[in-house]
Formats: structure tokens, sequence, C-alpha cells
């Protein structure tokens, strides 16, 4: 008798499984797997906060495949040496996953397939991740799109899957189940214990992500489209490091949305699906342009001459530019693990554009400390934010930090949780601390003058931008 390998990565879930799912009908013993080898999958190494979410992520799935009779095989090395040293040492006659779209990815898991059949498996995967997979959606004349509303009017116009796979009720276990490492083995825990926050913050896992949509669904999604401007609210879901991980998928999203009565094509939830779609979209973009992970999508960009500092950089990683807004949103990442949306715009806008220092720095940043770290994207996120990228964010669009803190931090709440300096400064002053006021009181001492001139740092982006041939 065969069995069948599942080979998991970013799809740490038992709902809407597809691989899962077609394991199981088989009716041969199902071996999920999950094999540790980020070398392969990115430019750069995971972070820490990432690497604490894949933990918990993982023991958490054990835990749940266990309750069910089942396990969670970890393994750690190349990819293909372990999945066929499973076969071997299983007899499985079938390798099935979910596919992933990152451009190193995507090159390792065709070398796969192509070996595993020629070693005579079934080498078979599937469509977990996305509404519509980066091929499915084209212009009249054939090309990628580069803009998002025209991107997304096409993937409405072909129409939402939202039946999720049905949950296997039961998998066939093997007689004798392969050695697994420890997950401790894989050292993705922190030395120096920094991760309390996260760990009061998120709960890694199927459940935590179900929990957490069905709360949004519950108090927030009708008014999504006023909310989800606000950092210094709740009034986002919360769900993109579910949704990085795969503990979630995007299918099952549009299904609990449909199954509370709430219609995909006006109001909050119409809202929230298009932002689901801004995550389809990076995917689309990575996919037809793999090289913009570190070149600017728009070429002109190439010439940028952009400042090195490197006191400027570790000013604005460590929020203290002096700037609230920014210096709020920086401390939110580092004690979070995740910045609101806005806050990352305006962030961004301030190390590329008055700063005028290259998105990668940004990038890369972003990469070593979110939870929800995503090649697709921060790649958009950070193109669009520094002007090279797809959409209309041209680079002569540049925030100022002073009047977003004013519009979506009206009452400071945001700047005064986490630069606590400024908590007692009133609410006109707060977000321009070294502005001279009367009866203001001054700035603390603590809390550091502006790293920039807002004004003329905007005039010199602005004379560099013209200057590009
Ligand atoms: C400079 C920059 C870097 C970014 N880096 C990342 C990243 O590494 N990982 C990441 O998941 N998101 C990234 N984003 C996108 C966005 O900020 C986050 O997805 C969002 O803030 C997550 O919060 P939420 O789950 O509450 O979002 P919600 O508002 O509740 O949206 C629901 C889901 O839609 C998707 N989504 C929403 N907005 C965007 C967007 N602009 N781009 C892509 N997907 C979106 C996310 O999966 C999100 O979970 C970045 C944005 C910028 C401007």
């Amino acid at each position: 008798m065969g069995a069948t390998l599942v080979w998991l990565r970013r799809d740490l879930r038992l709902s809407d499984q597809p691989a899962l799912v077609a394991a199981a009908e088989r009716g041969e013993p199902v071996i999920p797997v999950f094999i540790h080898a980020p070398e392969e999958e990115a430019p750069w190494e995971p972070g820490a906060a990432s690497n604490w979410w894949l933990h918990h992520s993982l023991e958490r799935l054990g835990a749940t495949l266990e309750n069910r009779g089942s396990r969670l095989i970890l393994r750690k090395g190349a990819s293909l040496d372990t999945l066929r040293a499973l076969a071997r040492e299983t007899g499985a006659d079938a390798v099935f996953w979910n596919r992933l779209y990152e451009p190193a990815v995507i090159r390792r898991d065709s070398d796969i397939k192509k070996a595993l059949r020629k070693d005579g498996l079934t080498a078979t995967s599937f469509n977990a991740a996305l509404l519509h997979e980066p091929w499915q959606i084209a212009t009249g004349a054939g090309s990628p799109y580069k803009v998002f509303s025209p991107f997304w009017k096409a993937c409405r116009a072909q129409g939402i899957d939202s039946a999720p796979a049905v949950t296997p009720e039961r998998l066939a276990t093997p007689a004798q189940w392969p050695h697994s490492e420890s997950l401790e083995a894989f050292g993705l825990l922190p030395r120096i214990h920094w991760d309390q926050r996260l760990a009061e913050t998120w709960t890694p896992g199927e459940d935590g992500a179900m929990a957490r949509l069905d709360g949004f669904i519950e108090a927030t999604v009708r008014d999504y489209g006023e909310t989800r401007e606000r950092p210094d609210q709740e009034g986002t879901s919360r769900l993109s490091p579910h949704l990085h991980f795969g503990e979630i998928s995007p299918r099952q999203i549009v299904r609990v949305l449909q199954e509370a009565g709430l219609g995909l094509d006006a109001g909050g939830a119409e809202h929230f699906v298009r932002e689901v779609g801004w995550r389809e979209f990076g995917h689309h973009l990575l996919y037809h342009f793999p090289h913009t992970t570190d070149a600017p999508l728009n070429p002109r960009f190439e010439k940028f001459p952009w400042r090195e500092s490197a006191e400027d950089l570790h000013a604005w990683q460590r929020g203290q530019t002096g700037i609230p807004i920014v210096d709020a949103a920086m401390r939110e990442l580092w004690q979070t693990g995740w910045m609101h949306n806005r806050s990352r715009m305006v962030v961004a806008s301030l190390l590329t554009k008055n700063l005028r220092m290259h998105w990668l720095h940004g990038a890369r940043w972003f990469w070593d400390t979110l939870v929800d770290a995503d090649l697709a994207s921060n790649t958009l996120g950070w193109q669009w934010a520094g002007g090279s990228g797809a959409d209309a964010a041209p680079y002569f669009r540049i925030f100022n930090p002073v009047r977003q803190g004013h519009r979506f931090d009206p009452e400071g709440a945001y700047v005064r949780q986490y630069v606590p300096e400024l908590a007692n400064l009133p609410t006109d002053a707060i977000h321009s601390p070294w502005e001279k006021r009367r009866d203001a009181p001054t700035p603390p001492a603590d809390y550091p003058a502006p790293l920039v001139d807002l004004k003329q740092s905007r005039e010199a982006a602005l004379q560099a931008f013209k200057a590009l041939p």
C-alpha cells in the first residue's frame, strides 16, 4: 500500500486545504510534513517576528492534527532531498502541496515536481492561497495589469469562487510514523525574550484566525470604509499574518462574509474584499515582474539619486525621528510586529521622499520586524510608496506627516500610546511639537528635534525627481 505526503508550507490550516482533501480522497495513509528550508524561499532570512509566528502556528497545527489522530512531521534540510527521503521511508507514492508564487519558490517547486515525477511519484499542486492565480487575470491584450482598479474589475468580472474545500473528516494514518524533528530544533523563538508583547497581541493558528475574522465581522466590517484609515482605532481586521501563513484563505473570508448576510457589491464588506484584492494584486505583480523585489518596476528610478545615512536610517527604525506620527508607527511595529496601513504609507513616504533613502532599506526593515512580512505585499507597498511601482502614487505626491497625523489621529491617541514622552502635550501640538505656540508647554527634553525640515526636504525630493532623465 502507498501513502501520500502532504507538503505543508504557508497553508498552515486544515480547512479549505485542497492538497489535504485530495490526499484524503486517495484513501491511503496521509502524512502531513513541514520542511524548514527558509533559504530556499526568499532573498532574505525571515525576521524574528515572522519566525515567532511560524513557531506558534506549527505548534497549533501539530496539536490540531494530533486531536484528529494524525501528526505533523517536521524536518529540516533541502526540500527535494527531504521529500525523497520521506517517500523512501514511508513508501509514499504521491506528494501533494498548495502553490506559492514568489519567484524563488516557483523555480524550486517546478524543479521538485519534475524530479519527483521522474522518480515515478505522483506530484500535484493546488491553489489554496488566492481567489485568482496570477496567470488567470490578463488585460484584453493578454498582458499583466499594472494598475489596481482595472485589475480588480477584471477579477470581479471573472467571479469569486467562495466554495472552500471540505475539511476531511478523517485522515488515514500510516502503520508507522516517520521520525519527526522537534519544533524547538528549528530555533524559531528569540533567544532574548522580547516577545511577550507579541504573545499578548496575537493568537497564531487556524482558530485564532477564524476568531479574529468573526470578531471583525461582528464589530467592525460594516464601518470598515471609515474606520480602516484610523491607526488610533482597531478599524481593520489584522488578518494579515494569518493570511500570510495560510491559517485562513481568502475563499474562507468571502464565504464567512456571505454567510453573515453581507453583500460583496457595496458597503464595508465590498471595501474589505477589495483590500484583500490588493493582496492578490501584489502576487500578480510579483509573478509577472519578479525582478521588482530589488529593482524598480518603473525603470526611470534606476538612476534616482538616493541618499545614504546610517544615522538617519537608525533614527527612523527606532522611532526617533522627532516626527510624532512616524515615531508612533515605528514603535508600534517594534512592539507589536504590525503597523497600520496608513502608518506604513506615512513612514515609507518619510523614508523614501523626505529622507530620500532607497525603499529597499525600508523593505528590509519591515521584512525583519513584521509578523506579516510577505514578499509580494511588501514589494508592492514599498515600490508604491517610493513612487517607482505600480498604480497611481506618483513620486511627487509626498505625504505631510503633520497633516496625516491631524487627519487620521485627530485626538493624538495613537501618538500618546506609542510615544509616551509626548502624552501630556495638548492635541493641537501633538503632531508638531517643534512649532512654537502661545501657552503650549515646551516639548519634553527626551524627545528629539525633527530629523528633517519637512518643507525643505520635500522640495529637495521634487528637484531630484524632476532631474531624472
Ligand atoms: C510600505 C508597505 C509595506 C507593506 N508590507 C506588507 C507586508 O509585508 N505584508 C502584508 O501582508 N501587507 C503589507 N502591506 C499592506 C498592508 O499595510 C497590510 O496588509 C495591512 O495593513 C494589514 O492589516 P489588516 O490585516 O488589518 O488589513 P485589512 O485592512 O483588514 O485588510 C484585509 C487584508 O487585505 C490585505 N491587504 C490590505 N491592504 C493591502 C495592501 N495595501 N497591500 C496588500 N495587501 C493588502 C491584507 O492581506 C489584509 O490582511 C504593506 C503596505 C505598505 C504601504
